[in-house]
């Protein structure tokens, strides 16, 4: 039996927004009667939307996309932070920490279940923000709508980390940023299972900061100065069970010494010994070895020389003192 409604009607019954309408109409899925009266088959939909949301359901949590894909799977625009796909009713969302973007940040919070809470700020470059913005609406009424909202977290240029399913769980709320309005959306993720690499966002740090550089000496002050609350999220590392034979020898072998600059440990640490640090020359991330053969000791100064700008040649230097320890059979 066929049921003529009002486009009101569909809508609530469907729980789809004006865009959707339109679009599901074109596409002969709801379709015209004599004075503005619609009929759908509601099986026939949604198997349609089943088949056009098909593909979303092979992306993986954690995986990283590129545009083209994303645009592909998502049958979305490929460009916005907020992108509106009606044939699968979905709202794709990203979050971008590269450096291609000004600093304009998304903050993380873990609430009290232990679960992170994305703050994500939405649409409008310019100007205030008002929540009667196409994307920022729809965000707004994606739970009472059928619209399903995915997240993409970009901390390197054109590379889109998928954070699954996310929903608004909280009232948006306004915030001043950087001399304007601009709208807040709490997300929580379907799934809480997934954290990040802890180099995404080491990575993401110093890229921030030497974006803050440019801002200038004035407006970097006045941004500064306003920042309180911390934001957290959970990242996983990868914690490197070293030896501590190897470190407590490589400490005794330089005798108060550091092996690079060869001046002595800045102190003392509370045991009395001159406070110095293992490092280890290959670098036990990029499969250096955990031994004597690998291993200096420098004081702190050195040691964030070397991860910081790592020199070849303060490299060959260590190497050269770790032969002629091994010389004198030390
Ligand atoms: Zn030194
Ligand atoms: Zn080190």
């Amino acid at each position: 039996m066929e049921q003529w409604l009002t486009k009101q009607e569909v809508k609530k019954a469907l729980k789809i927004d004006d865009g959707a309408f339109k679009k599901w109409n074109e596409h002969g899925k709801i379709i015209t009667v004599k004075s503005r009266k619609y009929y759908y088959d509601e099986q026939e939909l949604n198997q349609w939307l089943k088949q056009n949301r098909g593909p979303i359901s092979q992306l993986k949590v954690g995986n990283i996309y590129n545009n083209q894909v994303i645009q592909d799977i998502f049958k979305c625009s490929g460009q916005g932070g907020m992108r509106r796909s009606h044939l699968t009713n979905a709202l794709v969302l990203f979050s971008d920490h590269s450096k291609n973007q000004p600093i304009y940040e998304d903050k993380s919070y873990i609430d009290e279940h232990g679960n992170q809470i994305m703050h994500y700020t939405g649409m409008g470059q310019q100007g205030d923000q008002d929540l009667k913005s196409t994307q920022n609406r729809t965000l707004l009424e994606s739970n009472d709508l059928s619209i399903k909202v995915y997240l993409f977290e970009t901390f390197d240029s054109g590379q889109h980390t998928f954070r699954g399913e996310v929903k608004l769980c909280a009232t948006p709320y306004t915030e001043q940023q950087n001399g304007r309005k601009v709208y807040i959306f709490p997300l929580s993720f379907n799934d809480n299972e997934y954290v990040i690499p802890e180099t995404f966002y080491k990575d993401k740090e110093i890229q921030q900061e030497n974006q803050a550089y440019k801002l200038g000496s004035e407006e970097l002050y006045q941004r500064a100065k306003k920042a309180k609350k911390v934001g957290q999220r959970k990242a996983y590392t990868t914690v490197y069970e070293r030896n501590n034979y190897v470190a407590a020898h490589v400490k005794e072998r330089a005798d108060g010494y550091c092996d690079l600059c060869g001046e002595p440990a800045p102190f003392k640490d509370k045991n009395g010994k001159p406070y110095l640090e293992c490092h280890h020359v290959i670098w036990l991330a990029k499969q250096g070895e955990d031994s004597i053969d690998n291993a200096v000791a420098l004081d702190p100064t050195c040691h964030r020389k070397m991860h910081v700008l790592g020199l070849e040649n303060d490299v060959e230097l260590l190497q050269t003192k770790i032969k002629q320890y091994k010389d004198k059979g030390m």
